[in-house]
């Protein structure tokens, strides 16, 4: 039985990519070092981490002011990262709360001694929606914006058409649909993603930064593992880094490339998404939890109004080899994680075995 994972992170990668990673590791068996054991200070690995900054680049269409950087301790280090390198002139940030994750990054900032400013939130209402800025949003006041762009947890998503829109600087935690869809990167000045959804395993996290914008910081009392420029001046070697993730990650951005770039990923993913929210949109049974243009098309969120069954029918659904469908705790229900490397095949795989459970348990509802 073919087995499909729904995991929102660490998530499915590419079967080629697995596959390659399985034929280099043998061939170490034949007398050559593997990726496991070599020196990050080695011809070999400079290659990998020119070739993954490199593609990552032409993948996003990176302008050249524009420098790429691998750092470890997850989105999770970046939410204390970003205020400690970029927070010292105004000593406040804005926050959108959008989600649990942003929610995370602004008391990661109060915790660095950066007043967090939260100037939007649809907390209240569980984050079923987008917080917009405010009118009267005075970008001046803050050193920057910080902002989710996809709610891993909640199943919204600012698009490129629909970001917020400021005139002083933006940094966007992208974690969960960088590659996933076009973002115009000059729109940001700062842009960061943890790998394990749409990047590879975890372990490695993409910071995209605006060299100039780093050159204008005054960045004191901040050791040399917490600061940007570190990573920048030695090529993400200031120690050693994860060689096995940069490594990884580097063949989920060649496989990105052989599939025809972000612009091919989009149109699958669109095609996915739009495939199970038609099914939930036109159900009686279950029912999607976010509604219209803030939909993110990487985590599907929904619910069929009764957690004990959610829960069930999730469970269940492992009969059928599809596993890690329950929502996050904070929502409950389900989440479908649609990430680049999900085949169409598994969303069809879902509506057939929801259409199942519909019948098998209509009236427990
Ligand atoms: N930001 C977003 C949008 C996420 O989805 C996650 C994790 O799922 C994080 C940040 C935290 O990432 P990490 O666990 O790598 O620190």
């Amino acid at each position: 039985m073919q087995s499909y994972n729904f995991s929102a992170g660490p998530a499915v990668m590419p079967s080629e990519v697995l596959a390659q990673i399985q034929a280099d590791l043998a061939q170490s068996q034949k007398g050559h070092m593997s990726i496991l054991e070599i020196s990050h200070r080695s011809l070999t690995f400079d290659k990998i981490v020119d070739q993954a900054k490199d593609r990552l680049r032409e993948l996003m269409d990176l302008p050249q002011d524009y420098e790429v950087l691998f750092v470890q301790g997850g989105g999770s280090l970046q939410f204390e990262m970003v205020p400690l390198n970029f927070a010292n002139q105004k000593h406040q940030i804005a926050v959108l709360d959008s989600g649990n994750f942003a929610h995370k990054a602004a008391q990661a900032a109060q915790a660095e001694g950066v007043s967090a400013k939260i100037v939007a939130s649809s907390r209240d209402e569980k984050y079923r929606y987008l917080p917009q800025l405010p009118a009267d949003f005075s970008a001046p006041a803050y050193d920057y914006l910080h902002i989710t762009t996809n709610n891993t947890i909640e199943g919204t998503c600012y698009h490129q058409s629909n970001l917020p829109q400021t005139n002083g600087p933006l940094v966007a935690d992208m974690s969960s649909n960088i590659l996933a869809e076009p973002y115009d990167v000059r729109n940001f000045d700062l842009i960061f993603a943890g790998a394990q959804k749409n990047l590879g395993p975890a372990g490695v996290t993409v910071v995209i930064v605006k060299k100039s914008w780093l050159a204008q910081q005054n960045v004191t009392k901040v050791g040399p593992m917490m600061r940007y420029q570190s990573y920048l001046d030695k090529n993400s070697m200031y120690n050693t880094p994860p060689v096995f993730n940069i490594y990884a990650l580097n063949l989920v951005l060649g496989w990105v490339q052989d599939q025809g770039g972000v612009p091919a990923m989009y149109a699958a993913n669109q095609k996915k998404a739009q495939l199970l929210y038609d099914y939930l949109d036109q159900s009686d049974f279950y029912h999607p939890l976010v509604t219209g243009a803030d939909r993110s098309l990487t985590n599907v969120v929904f619910s069929t109004g009764n957690d004990q069954l959610d829960q069930t029918i999730a469970q269940q659904a492992q009969e059928y080899g599809l596993y890690n469908l329950a929502g996050h705790r904070s929502v409950g229900g389900f989440r479908a994680s649609l990430y680049n490397a999900q085949p169409l095949s598994a969303v069809t795989a879902l509506i057939d075995y929801l259409d199942k459970a519909q019948k098998e348990h209509q009236n427990e509802r």
